[in-house]
């Protein structure tokens, strides 16, 4: 039989590959670009081509594609093949180191903010070393980052190497002061934990809501929904579980490391983590995961869910990006360390990322903020839109001895003083875990809550990568011009704790009274929808860090902005017309066959049995002719305000219009329709109920 071993990471190029097949030389050449970014020279990249091609031949591959993430936040691909004509009319499989480097993919269509005006239409693709190339179907992927001819990027993954190499720099220098040598490449890891919805495909193919938009935009409350709290972690059905084992199957064979898999809360609802890698991979394995998870699917007779709500009253789907910062030397900077000198190094990482997470709050909120996630944060399901950290109450209490100058307990009769005392032994504790926090410290590895399920993981690492670097920047410059580094550095810890503590927060992030205390009592950022904080990516300060980091440019920033706004716009008017077509094409001749049948009902009644009392069908008839009339207006009203906001043109405008008009009459219209639908009948109803979509798999 064959075992997970035999073909794990079979269709990918990996090191195991390239060590195999490539010439020493080569390969040497090669390691040094992926491990130390090192120019590679084209003679390299020929023999590189060479290789990588006669193996994806050899597995199947007829084509290969430059494969990138644009700003849609889905992944993109253009196809070419391999074939070359020869002269003696036969056709010879070429790949050049040219192609393998740079492509031009037609890419006028991608999103670009304005950066690449239309007659300059051409953005190239860069093959980008450190994510290993892979097969998918009969194609082989080469990872790229996407720029414009004039060096903007015009994608996620540009800014996203560009931030991990901002922290590498910063970490470094503050390793070096440290007396960390060896060190030659810091970088940031990354497991992100999955969720997503399974329904059937038949009824998934039934409603149009789901079909354009992902998610219901009507249903009625289900007579059952997640109150009983028996799907989480309870037995997986053998549909779904055979589902599981595929998709694992094809993970695998993509050398994406699928380890963990259970229910979720809602029913319906699953997870899927996979072991943490170096963050550029994992954000290359997630967006392909997501992908595969679909297509597998698909096979299965299932459609996988990725939206953030696709049902309203059940819990909906995120993302846990676990977080953590490490040496090419195998050390976790964020796991506290045995000698006093390790330690005082762990709590000035420590503070690096609750000083950048605090000045930084919009950042993160604004790189998790999209129209599907704005249903979830704050929905007491999620973590609310107000962010902050939950470090436990031991190492709150540590901070609290060091802020202070105290004892850290009782039995201790001396202050803590960094670079002398050890810090006592806080257990890596899982059981004492907060599930509310939207930025929680696990033991050796943050975990931020806030991503939507289907978020690029791109845009949340980028923010924090570089707030991170920010912060350790400004500690180096301090240290390294210190006379006395253990007190500089005591003083700093010191500082950083009295000024950032208000982000640390270890109660119930679920509670009103925390967002009320936040934002009151803290004066903590509260964005709760993605036109409250999208445009924040401007403001002078974020700007200022994002550039002088280089991760992005002025332009690009501008870029994003509208781009990320626009989506907006653009996801909640796809929704809104859906809306209205259904309520006019499906829900409205559905009430009123419905009130007709009963019509009829009343007058049989009265024709054969004169005055029997049809007071039911009556009451009934009303409250339905009721309901159609509601339906109706809540209609007219939605299309009125999608005509209204179509000629705004500043685009921050528009999304304010949208979410404060266009959302305000789709919930209203929600709510009629809804309403209508418990009192119809079944038979009438004319697409799958909320029941039927989270209890139809068996
Ligand atoms: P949970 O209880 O939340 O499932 P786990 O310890 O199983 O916690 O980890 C969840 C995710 O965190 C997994 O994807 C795992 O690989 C990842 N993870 C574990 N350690 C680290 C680390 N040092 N850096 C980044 N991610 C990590
Ligand atoms: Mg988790």
């Amino acid at each position: 039989m064959e075992t997970v071993s035999d073909f794990f990471g079979k269709l990918v190029f990996d090191d195991r590959v390239m060590k195999a097949k490539l010439s020493s030389d080569v390969y040497q050449s090669l390691k040094k670009t992926i491990d130390q970014g090192a120019k590679l020279d084209i003679s390299v990249a020929n023999a590189v081509a060479s290789v990588m091609k006669d193996w994806a031949v050899e597995n199947g591959a007829t084509h290969y594609t430059h494969w990138f993430q644009p700003l849609t936040g889905i992944t993109a691909e253009k196809h070419d093949s391999f074939i070359s004509p020869a002269p003696d009319g036969r056709v010879i499989m070429e790949f050049s180191g040219k192609e393998l480097i740079k492509g031009e993919p037609d890419a006028s269509s991608f999103p670009s903010g304005g950066l690449r005006a239309t007659f300059e239409a051409r953005g190239y693709t860069a093959w980008d070393p450190t994510s290993y190339a892979f097969i998918k179907g009969k194609t082989l992927c080469i990872p790229t980052a996407f720029c414009s001819y004039g060096g903007e990027a015009l994608d996620k993954k540009t800014p996203l190497l560009r931030s991990m190499e901002a922290l590498n720099k910063q970490a470094l220098r503050i390793l070096k002061l440290f007396g960390n040598t060896d060190v030659k490449h810091v970088s940031t890891s990354v497991g992100p934990e999955q969720e997503y919805f399974l329904i059937d495909r038949e009824m998934y193919e039934k409603r149009k809501d789901l079909i354009y938009t992902g998610r219901t935009l009507f249903g009625a409350k289900p007579p059952k929904g997640q109150e009983m709290d028996d799907h989480y972690f309870g037995v997986i059905k053998p549909r779904v579980a055979e589902y599981m084992e595929a998709l694992n199957k094809e993970l695998w064979k993509l050398g994406i490391l699928a380890k963990t898999e259970h229910n979720e809360v809602a029913p319906a609802q699953h997870e899927l983590a996979p072991i943490y890698t170096t963050t550029n991979i994992a954000t290359d394995h997630n967006q392909l995961t997501m992908e595969i998870m679909q297509k597998v699917a698909q096979r299965h007779g299932l459609v996988c869910l990725l939206h953030e709500k696709p049902f309203a009253g059940v819990n909906g789907s995120g993302k846990h990006n676990n977080w953590s910062i490490a040496t090419d030397t195998g050390v976790n900077l964020l796991t506290p360390g045995d000698t006093p000198h390790e330690n005082a190094q762990f709590l000035l990482f420590l503070c690096a990322v609750i000083k950048a997470v605090d000045d930084y709050q919009d950042l993160l909120r604004l790189s998790v903020a999209t129209a599907g996630n704005d249903h979830r944060l704050g929905a007491n399901e999620a973590p609310p839109a107000v962010v902050s950290i939950f470090l436990g109450d031991e190492l709150t209490a540590i901070l609290e001895a060091i802020e202070n100058d105290e004892p850290y307990s009782a039995a201790e009769k001396t202050t803590m003083k960094l670079g002398v005392d050890v810090l006592p032994k806080f257990p890596r504790d899982t059981t004492d875990r907060n599930r509310t926090s939207p930025f929680a410290f696990t033991g050796n590895k943050f975990e931020f809550r806030m991503l939507g399920s289907s978020n690029s993981i791109a845009c949340a690492n980028m923010m924090l990568n570089s707030a991170v670097a920010e912060s350790l920047k400004i500690y180096a410059d301090r240290l390294e011009n210190a006379d006395n580094f253990e007190e500089k550095l005591h003083e700093m810890i010191k500082k950083t704790i009295k000024d950032h503590k208000r982000i640390i927060f270890n109660g119930n992030g679920y509670d009103d009274a925390w967002i009320e205390e936040a934002t009151k009592n803290r004066g903590l950022l509260n964005y709760k929808t993605t036109p409250d904080c999208m445009p924040h990516l401007l403001d002078k300060k974020n700007v200022e860090m994002l550039t002088s980091q280089k991760v992005f440019s002025e332009a690009e920033l501008k870029s994003r902005c509208e781009i990320m706004l626009d989506n907006y716009c653009k996801t909640l008017i796809i929704e809104a017309t859906t809306m209205a077509d259904m309520a006019r094409k499906e829900i409205l001749p559905a009430v009123e066959s419905y009130a007709l049948e009963i019509a009829n009902t009343a007058a049989a009644k009265k024709s054969v049995i004169a005055g029997i009392s049809t007071e039911y069908e009556e009451e009934l008839l009303k409250k339905l002719t009721c309901e159609a009339q509601q339906i109706s207006v809540k209609t007219d009203e939605l299309n009125e305000e999608i005509m209204k906001v179509k000629d705004i043109s500043d685009i921050e405008e528009k999304s304010y219009a949208i979410r404060d008009g266009v959302l305000v009459k789709m919930n209203e219209l929600r709510a009629v329709a809804d309403e209508a639908e418990t009192v119809t009948a079944e038979k009438y109803w004319p697409f799958p109920t909320y029941g039927d979509l989270l209890f139809g798999i068996k």
